[in-house]
């Protein structure tokens, strides 16, 4: 197994990734060999699909992560059809999505399965409600949306902002973690049950190539590579993966202990809430998702006054 920390030397394709935009750096090459990349974007109605992508100019389509288990539909027939004509296909997903197509297609040389660090996934029905209420309380609908972000940097990669631009040019933008969409899925609410007994983490779950995850921690293990614009932490498990990473600039070599110490997802599954089944009770029957995500994941009278003193502290600092 190897371990490295690496970046896009695009500085926007960089800006427009979750990380430091290692995904584009594998998916262009594959494309580049006249293949096929599957990965996670948008539909025509905002909800998160599985897509099947051919050139350079249209992976931005799949470039940055979205916050919903997504819908895999016919991926598995078009891979199929893809290495029976002899094209190199790249996958990009959960790691139990890469399961299911590791399951499927074994080991093919022709094959690379990417996945990505993972938490847990929120559920599609939540960000399907979620996404209708927020337009509905701004007098619009999902076809007035121009673009959402789960993961706007322009705040910086640590602070990252959940922004959605509309059509007439109003813009919705809160920080992570102000936002209650990101609040209920980093409290863990709206995971899928699954998740919380994933079988799918290292050391020896993943069925991957490749892992690609933000490095957090990196102010503590490499602060001279630290500038907040995004790094992504790349693990190569099988010799595909190691075969394909060779091309990427690393910008220094970590053990899995290292790594993982900062971002338990890649070994632990999360930790189902105490609150988690009467969550979903409720939201089951509940008319406004948004006020459900306030009840049980909002900010609590103690956490904003902490943020109030963390301000006031700041500004005075300045
Ligand atoms: C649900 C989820 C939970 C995550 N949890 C963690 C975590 O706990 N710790 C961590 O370090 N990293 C986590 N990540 C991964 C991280 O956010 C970045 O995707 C990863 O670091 C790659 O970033 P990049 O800059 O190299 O490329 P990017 O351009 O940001 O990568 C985009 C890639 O993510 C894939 N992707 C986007 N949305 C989804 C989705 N809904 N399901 C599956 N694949 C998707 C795309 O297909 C593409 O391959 C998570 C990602 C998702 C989708
Ligand atoms: S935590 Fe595991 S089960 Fe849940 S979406 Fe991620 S890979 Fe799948």
């Amino acid at each position: 197994m190897v371990v490295i920390a690496a970046h896009n030397p695009d500085g926007e394709v960089r800006k427009n990734s979750s990380a430091g935009g290692v995904f584009s750096i594998l998916a262009r090459n594959v494309i580049e060999q006249g293949g096929k990349v599957y990965g996670v974007g948008f539909n025509s109605r905002w909800s998160v699909v599985h897509k099947r992508i051919s050139s350079v100019e249209n992976l931005s389509e799949l470039r940055g992560s979205k916050y919903v288990f997504s819908d895999i539909n016919t991926t598995a027939a078009l891979i199929d059809a893809d290495l029976k004509s002899g094209k190199k296909v790249l996958f990009t997903g959960t790691p139990c999505q890469v399961a299911a197509i590791r399951k499927r297609f074994g080991e093919n040389d022709n094959l690379l399965l990417v996945e990505v660090v993972c938490h847990g996934a929120p559920e599609a029905k939540y960000w399907e409600r979620y996404i209708n209420e927020l337009c509905e309380n701004r007098g619009m609908t999902r076809d007035d949306i121009a673009s959402i972000n789960f993961r706007d940097k322009s705040t910086g990669w640590k602070g990252y902002s959940f922004t959605v631009v509309f059509k007439n040019g109003s813009v919705f933008t809160q920080p992570a973690s102000k936002n209650l969409y990101m609040r209920a899925f980093l409290r863990d609410y709206t995971l899928r049950k699954a998740c919380f007994r994933c079988p799918f983490k290292y050391p020896d779950g993943s069925k991957a190539d490749v892992t690609l995850g933000d490095f957090w921690g990196i102010e503590n293990l490499a602060p001279q590579i630290d500038n907040n614009l995004g790094t992504t932490i790349v693990i190569a498990r099988t010799e595909n993966g190691k075969c394909c990473i060779n091309m990427i600039d690393k910008e220094g070599c970590f053990t899995l202990e290292q790594v993982s110490q900062y971002n338990p997802a890649i070994t632990h599954p999360a930790s189902q809430p105490l609150k988690y089944e009467t969550f979903i009770r409720e939201a089951d029957a509940c008319e406004n998702i948004i006020g459900l995500f306030d009840k049980y994941a909002g900010i609590k009278r103690l956490e904003s006054l902490k943020d109030f003193a963390r301000r006031i502290l700041s500004r005075i600092k300045k």
